[in-house]
């Protein structure tokens, strides 16, 4: 088990009593524990470095108020401020777009960009909306027959494509069928590879460009940790994101790709998956994740 933060503070809480305020001196010992805190949760170092900058800078002079020790006061500091920057409250699909509104899907094979695309869908369809979905993972042939699978099981239509057509011809039909049959919103999965690669990246951005989506979506396993932020580099300066998902919630990372990669795309995190199932998909709460973090 790691240690929590509560824990980690014990120490220099006790050098910290009985202080009305918060001081320098006092809270780098603090802040030491929290940058360990953080590493162990899995955020990137840069992130970390930034992030104790702020703290610092905040808790200075603090006062603390009488129903907390100092100790507990440093945490509060800690955890108002991760829960900030992840984004406060928690922001929604956006579909303000003359219909089909297009949710394009972005990231790396494995991330669960399809099986997210499947529980968008699901979650659509409940606020009673034509959904329609359609894949140009042409790469994974297994990918297209997985994403018509798991329409057949929600009940949703799936755009009929194969893995012998081309990305572009996919997205131009499945959007000229989804005008036609007056879809209220497309996801569109798309190809991912096992790392970042320049030929992933033309392709994706040319889909963008074809489709001109409401979201671009960047979906990222959780468990990717520190890898989380080269992944969503890559993504962000290629595509003009709108939103993150970060999946494989319900494994054990402490979460801290969250931190990352809202720090690195400047964007909101919007969902979290949950579970491999397609009800596992929950909206972000930038509060829960902070206290996850922090441990
Ligand atoms: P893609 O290559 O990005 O389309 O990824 P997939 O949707 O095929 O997902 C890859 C694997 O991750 C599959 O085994 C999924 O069942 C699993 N997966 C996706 N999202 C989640 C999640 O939130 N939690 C768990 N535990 N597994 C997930």
């Amino acid at each position: 088990m790691l240690e929590n933060l509560t824990d980690r503070l014990q120490g220099v809480i006790k050098t910290l009593r009985g202080q009305a305020r918060l001081t320098e001196e006092n809270i780098s010992d603090a802040m030491r524990e929290v940058r360990m805190a953080l590493l162990e949760a899995d955020v990137a170092l840069p992130v970390v470095k930034e992030f104790i900058a702020q703290v610092k800078q905040r808790a200075q002079g603090q006062e603390v108020l009488q129903s907390l020790t100092p100790g507990q006061a440093v945490i509060q500091v800690v955890h108002d401020e991760l829960t900030e920057l992840m984004g406060k409250a928690n922001v929604g699909l956006n579909l303000a777009a003359v219909a089909p509104a297009i949710i394009l899907m972005a990231g790396l094979q494995g991330s669960g960009k399809t099986t997210t695309s499947a529980k968008l869908a699901k979650l659509l369809k409940e606020q009673k909306k034509k959904v329609l979905l359609a894949s140009a993972d042409v790469y994974r042939p297994a990918a297209i027959e997985q994403l018509k699978t798991l329409a057949k099981q929600l009940d949703v239509d799936c755009f009929d494509s194969n893995a012998t057509q081309k990305p572009l011809d996919i997205a131009a039909a499945a959007l000229d069928f989804a005008k036609r049959g007056y879809y209220d919103v497309i996801i569109f999965d798309t190809a991912g590879r096992l790392g970042i690669d320049e030929a992933m990246m033309a392709e994706i951005k040319a889909l963008h460009t074809l489709l001109n989506p409401i979201e671009t979506l960047f979906v990222v396993d959780a468990m990717q940790g520190q890898d989380a932020v080269n992944t969503a580099k890559a993504f962000g300066d290629t595509l003009p994101l709108t939103g993150v998902i970060l999946t494989k919630l319900d494994g054990d990372s402490r979460g801290g790709a969250a931190l990352s990669v809202r720090h690195i795309t400047g964007k909101p995190i919007k969902f979290v998956g949950v579970s491999e199932k397609v009800d596992g998909l929950e909206p972000f709460h930038p509060e829960r994740m902070a206290s996850r973090i922090l441990g």
